[in-house]
């Protein structure tokens, strides 16, 4: 046997993608399944963002790219960042990458030390806690019930909170809950993490397009004093309908843009000149697909959880972003599924 290092021995491999393959069994073996394990929107990319692209192999984009990012992508996210976010950023504070996940992995290895506690409001993106492992950071849980919709209460932070932390993560509309923090919620928690100078926020904003709330998510970079210890995570993935393009990006102080651009120099260099030239078109052109999308998956929402009402043992929240549903299946425990009694979430979801 070659040897594996610790490194991966020690990371969980993805529940998300154990439940699809399931279903990919089953279904080769002729059972009909609906999967509802990952999250991915199933519209195609806008065309108006696949000829960007073509154009970019036809004007010849076809060499290494800056290790941030093209200028152009750049100043594109940052002109994005002040007019729907109200933020000021200068390209210098964005690096752009193969995603949004590698960004927030590039951050966690850029800013923490082994033993540095990372706080992460639970139930969360499964990756969260992996790539703090891999940055041998140490997970602090904050859970939070169905009954508090899913939220972390400055309380709970506070109580969290010790000499070591170095930092949050906050993902709001979140996977797997939809739960979204409202402003005066961001500025309530704002206020327990500007009472510890070392403590810095990553704020994956990935879903905030995907709404219900009929306006804007806010960011928690924009409480006052915030966007100095806040790197903003995000990209065209879910916005745009473009997972397979595999273009994200952080933005925050400079320091830590260049730390993540001298990671991801000796790593991956910069991401594909195609799909950053897509991604550029995503963000300066028409933006009427994103609102076309949001409204399908509003119609799915409302569907989706008068649906799940229905069902006996469920309690659900009525999530108010993103696409997820996260029941609590405690009233289904306990129950037989053929001859085997189900003790367990994990095993109701098996
Ligand atoms: N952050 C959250 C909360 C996600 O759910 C996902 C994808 O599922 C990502 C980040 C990763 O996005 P990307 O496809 O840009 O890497």
């Amino acid at each position: 046997m070659p040897q594996i290092s610790n490194r991966v021995l020690n990371l969980s491999p993805s529940a998300t993608l154990a439940m699809s393959q399931k279903s990919a069994d089953m279904r080769a073996r002729g059972i009909d399944v609906i999967n509802m394990s990952v999250g991915e929107p199933d519209f195609n990319t806008p065309d108006f963002i696949k000829e960007a692209a073509k154009r970019a192999i036809d004007e010849n984009y076809s060499r290494y790219t800056p290790v941030p990012g093209y200028m152009s992508l750049r100043q594109a996210i940052a002109g994005k960042l002040k007019r729907e976010n109200g933020l000021d950023y200068a390209p210098e504070q964005i690096v752009v990458g193969n995603g949004a996940k590698q960004e927030l992995c590039n951050v966690l290895l850029a800013v923490i030390n082994p033993g540095d506690e990372v706080i992460i409001p639970t139930p969360a993106w499964v990756s969260y806690i992996e790539l703090v492992k891999l940055a041998e950071g140490v997970v602090v849980t904050v859970p939070s019930g169905v009954e508090e919709d899913f939220k972390i209460t400055p309380e709970k932070l506070e109580a969290a909170i010790t000499p070591r932390t170095r930092m949050i993560m906050l993902n709001t509309p979140s996977n797997p809950t939809g739960s979204v923090y409202s402003l005066e919620e961001l500025t309530a928690l704002a206020e327990v993490i500007k009472k510890h100078d070392n403590i810095m926020v990553m704020a994956d904003d990935i879903y905030e397009h995907i709404n219900f709330l009929g306006g804007k998510v806010a960011s928690i970079a924009q409480v006052e004093g915030m966007a100095d210890r806040t790197v903003i995570i995000n990209g065209v993935s879910k916005a745009y309908a473009m997972t397979g393009w595999r273009i994200g990006f952080m933005a925050g102080p400079l320091a830590i843009a260049k730390a993540v651009t001298k990671l991801q120099g000796q790593m991956t260099s910069g991401a594909s000149s195609i799909a950053q030239k897509a991604a550029e078109a995503a963000y300066d052109g028409p933006q009427q697909c994103v609102e076309d999308m949001r409204v399908a998956f509003e119609r799915r929402r409302d569907l989706i959880v008068s649906l799940a009402r229905e069902i006996p043992g469920w309690v659900v929240n009525c999530p108010e972003g993103a696409f997820y549903l996260f029941p609590q299946v405690e009233g289904c425990l306990g129950k037989k599924a053929g001859d085997k009694v189900i003790n367990t979430s994990g095993e109701y979801v098996e």
